[in-house]
């Protein structure tokens, strides 16, 4: 049985990168070792970490006063490190609010100076969630950043225009990076935590406009000092080196299937397909604005809450994994980032189809 997951991370991965991996987990290009067993400092690691770094470069079209980072810390990570590197004393940050992670980084950001937060998630005239546009957001005058994320994993509500700001940009992207093509230039910071559309957890992308990087008197820790980070060719410390590796892989791939333009494009068609059979039928729903649905994680409803666990089941014993919503939100929620065809799409509407027919 072909089998496909909805986790919302750590994610499905591409099977032809998996394979990959597997072929060669134990004796990585004849050399006698794994690549997880490689001193990170050894000259084939680091041709294997710089391969890397250059396609993603050339996947997000990143201009060469961006330093890329290959960090430890994962998303939280960098809800402490923006601020870290960031916030001088005596400044304030904007923090857009619209879900759940970007309330973590203001609880985190929080600890370490001042902000100004701004909700954004309205109720629009149909009763569904919705945004404040981002033309619309009222901002500090030289705030040190603004700080926002995109795409909500556990909410699935998404806004692509981002506003015309003096101050820097900070854009958490972890569930929404490389679905689609951005201007990287329109940020001074984006991060993302690798375990969705890049790679295995443990890696953590930052990409900082070197004018961001902090001075060397900062007592920022060090493993989250983005300077550091960009002086050492993110080798201060030990990198999480197979997540970087296979995170390579997945580059490669992506460009093999036609770069993030033709991932927006079967993005765009994986997600119409299923918020089309969601609004069609009367058995399940969604409650975001159509303006603002995500492409990547979209959490839907059944009529009869009852029938939760029994979907559940069901849909894992026909291959279709994961699909239980998140705690905050309930109901389901299916991620369906770059890894999943649409092929799993279709079967997953099929499964819902026939489980409407049957329980409807
Ligand atoms: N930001 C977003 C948008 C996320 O989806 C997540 C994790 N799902 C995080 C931050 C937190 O990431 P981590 O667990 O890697 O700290």
């Amino acid at each position: 049985m072909t089998t496909f997951n909805f986790c919302a991370g750590p994610a499905m991965l591409p099977v032809d990168v998996m394979a990959q991996a597997q072929h060669e987990f134990i004796n990585w290009q004849q050399h006698g070792c794994s690549i997880m067993e490689m001193s990170h400092r050894s000259k084939s690691f680091i041709r294997v970490a710089a391969e890397a770094e250059q396609d993603l470069r050339d996947l997000l079209n990143i201009p060469t006063n961006y330093k890329v980072l290959f960090m430890h810390g994962g998303g939280r990570g960098q809800f402490s490190a923006v601020p870290l590197n960031l916030l001088k004393a005596g400044q304030t940050a904007d923090y857009i609010v619209s879900g759940a992670w970007s309330t973590s980084a203001v609880e985190e950001a929080a600890k370490y100076g001042q902000l100004n937060v701004q909700n954004i998630r309205q109720t629009d005239a149909n009763g569904s969630r919705s945004l404040i546009a981002p033309k619309d957001w009222q901002l500090t005058p030289n705030a040190a950043y603004v700080h926002c994320c995109p795409n909500e994993t556990v909410d699935g509500i998404e806004f692509t225009a981002l506003p015309d700001s003096q101050s820097p940009i900070v854009a958490d992207l972890s569930s929404t990076i490389l679905s689609r093509p951005i201007d990287v230039c329109r940020y001074g910071v984006i991060y993302a935590g690798a375990q969705k559309n890049i790679g295995p957890s443990g890696l953590t992308l930052a990409i900082v406009r070197e004018d961001l990087l902090p001075t060397k008197e900062s007592i920022i820790p060090s493993v989250l000092d983005y300077r550091l980070a960009a002086e050492n060719d993110s080798m201060f410390n030990t990198p999480p080196s197979f997540a970087w590796y296979l995170a390579g892989l997945v580059f490669k791939w992506l460009k093999q299937q036609g770069g993030v333009t033709e991932m927006a494009t079967r993005n765009q068609i994986k997600a119409s397909f299923l918020y089309d059979y969601i609004d069609k039928s009367d058995f399940y729903s969604n409650d975001v604005d159509t303006a603002y649905r995500s492409w990547m994680n979209v959490p839907f409803f059944l009529a009869d809450e009852r029938l939760n666990d029994m979907f559940v089941d069901q849909s894992e014993a026909h291959g279709l994994l994961a699909l239980k919503g998140h705690r905050m939100v309930g109901g389901m929620r299916a991620s369906i980032y770059n890894a999943i065809p649409l092929e799993g799409v279709q079967t997953l509407v099929s499964f819902m189809q026939e489980f409407e027919r049957v329980n409807g």
